[in-house]
């Protein structure tokens, strides 16, 4: 199998290629050359453990890892998730099903790409016989789910750069108290756009990014995307057989990269019936699929901070086919968005895609309506998606995060706390960040110090 960029103008890679890689040269997203048909193999999937599943599924695309290795790692990647299903179902009543996602260690679904892409980079270190130094800004979750997934991985550091004081004190703990050697949490004096400056501009010193071997945490990894494929497979084979084709997958929304991976599954030939994109406030998509208007706005912080996005960066992997898979259309309307911040699609095609909106104050609220009527407790992105739960059809919602890790928005909606044992433990463990200035020199000398 190779794997081709949206833009037309890279030469076709092989899956490991476009793991190290991650964006293409030309700018663009990798994507399957071909996708698999799956119609004649999923039936067979449905006895198969959490990690037998991610095995079978990698296998179709992972083709230039020994088949071997790719078991050994399948079965590792989930080893730290705390609950037996990896990604259990859970029914709240006869036509609202959960797919809980939060189960690994950093409590939310971005752990299920960081922890198996974790292993995959290890194996390319051992294969190349080379070290990697990953670097990466975050604004919270992303980068927590990083640090965790290379925990104490032989031959690989990482350097997370976040803005002192503005993450949330818990996510500060889960990249700050991990005890890990490999590990460094910068806390930079600024805010989140200067570490995402600085971070850029060291990107583009050639020179010392080629002899630290540095690589980008990014969310448009291919590897992410195929991992987060696995769970709705997963999902799809254990709702009742005979209503499963009514199904609408609904997920809570911000980059594109979630809802991407079931859309995925769907073409290729899991009859899913549809999707829905829940947003919060900030809703560049919501307004894309319901007026064909992909237009920037200015980014309202929310209740669901890791959904407080400008631009959907995976949506490009969307627009290719809605673009009839032809890569100068992509070129010409990504070209566009970018020169002026919007695209007006004449004729979108929003395929079986529908979306809904959802604001801070309808936030607590349907936290306070769901635990009132199911005795559950919904994080502030995963309400999102009961926002119009369909009367026609069934809901699938995918809980993107555990409610204890914003135990704020959820005291304030409920009365109640709301805990959970990892973040507890995480209190008692002494902070080991370091604090330096948002500066391009500050952080080399930091990396040429701890490289
Ligand atoms: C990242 C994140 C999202 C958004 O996922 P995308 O892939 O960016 O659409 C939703 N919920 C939580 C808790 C997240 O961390």
């Amino acid at each position: 199998m190779k794997f081709i960029s949206t833009r037309g103008q890279t030469p076709p890679v092989s899956f490991s290629e476009a793991v190290a890689l991650g964006l293409a040269p030309d700018g663009g997203l990798f994507l399957p050359e071909s996708l698999p048909d799956l119609s004649g193999r999923w039936q067979g999937w449905a006895k198969l453990s959490y990690p037998e599943l991610l095995r079978e599924f990698f296998t179709l695309f992972a083709t230039d890892i020994p088949a071997e290795d790719l078991a050994r790692m399948a079965a590792a990647a989930y080893t730290k998730f705390d609950h037996p299903d990896v990604a259990p179902l859970r029914r709240l009543d006869e036509r609202t099903w959960v797919l809980e996602l939060f189960h690994g260690p950093t409590l939310a679904f971005k752990d299920f790409a960081l922890q198996f892409l974790g292993h995959l980079y290890e194996h390319q270190c051992i294969t190349r016989n080379q070290s990697l130094t990953v670097l990466g800004a975050t604004s919270g979750d992303t980068g927590a789910a990083a640090i965790h997934g290379l925990l104490g991985r032989a031959r690989a550091k990482i350097f997370i750069l976040y803005p002192d004081g503005r993450v949330s004190p818990l996510q500060e703990r889960q990249m700050a108290c991990t005890g890990a050697e490999n590990v460094f949490a910068l806390a930079v004096d600024g805010t989140f756009d200067d570490a995402q400056a600085a971070m850029k501009t060291i990107f583009e010193d050639q020179e010392f990014r080629v002899r630290h071997r540095l690589s980008a945490v990014n969310s448009i990894n291919l590897a992410r995307v195929l991992a987060q494929c696995v769970y709705y497979l997963w999902a799809w084979l254990r709702l009742p057989p005979d209503t499963r084709g009514d199904f609408e997958f609904v997920v809570p929304t911000g980059n594109f990269g979630n809802v991407l991976a079931g859309w995925l599954v769907q073409k290729m030939g899991v009859p899913i019936s549809g999707f829905r994109v829940a947003t919060n406030q900030n809703d560049i998509l919501y307004r894309l699929f319901t007026t064909g208007d992909y237009a920037l706005a200015e980014v309202h912080p929310s209740h669901a901070p890791s959904m407080d996005i400008q631009v959907a960066s995976n949506f490009e992997r969307f627009l290719y086919f809605a673009e009839d898979r032809d890569p100068a259309r992509v070129r010409a309307v990504m070209e566009e968005f970018k020169r002026t911040g919007r695209y007006k699609f004449a004729n979108f095609k929003r395929d079986s895609i529908t979306a809904s909106r959802t604001s801070d104050a309808e936030i607590a609220h349907i936290i306070r309506d769901v635990h009132t009527r199911y005795g559950y407790v919904v994080d502030p992105h995963t309400a999102c998606g009961f926002k119009d739960l369909s009367k026609h059809r069934p809901s699938l919602v995918l809980a993107t995060a555990h409610p204890a890790k914003f135990p704020e928005v959820i005291k304030e909606s409920i009365g109640c706390e709301s805990t959970h044992p990892t973040l507890e433990a995480l209190k008692a463990k002494p902070l080991e960040k370091h604090r330096i200035p948002a500066t391009v020199a500050a952080v080399r000398a930091f990396i040429e110090a701890h490289g």
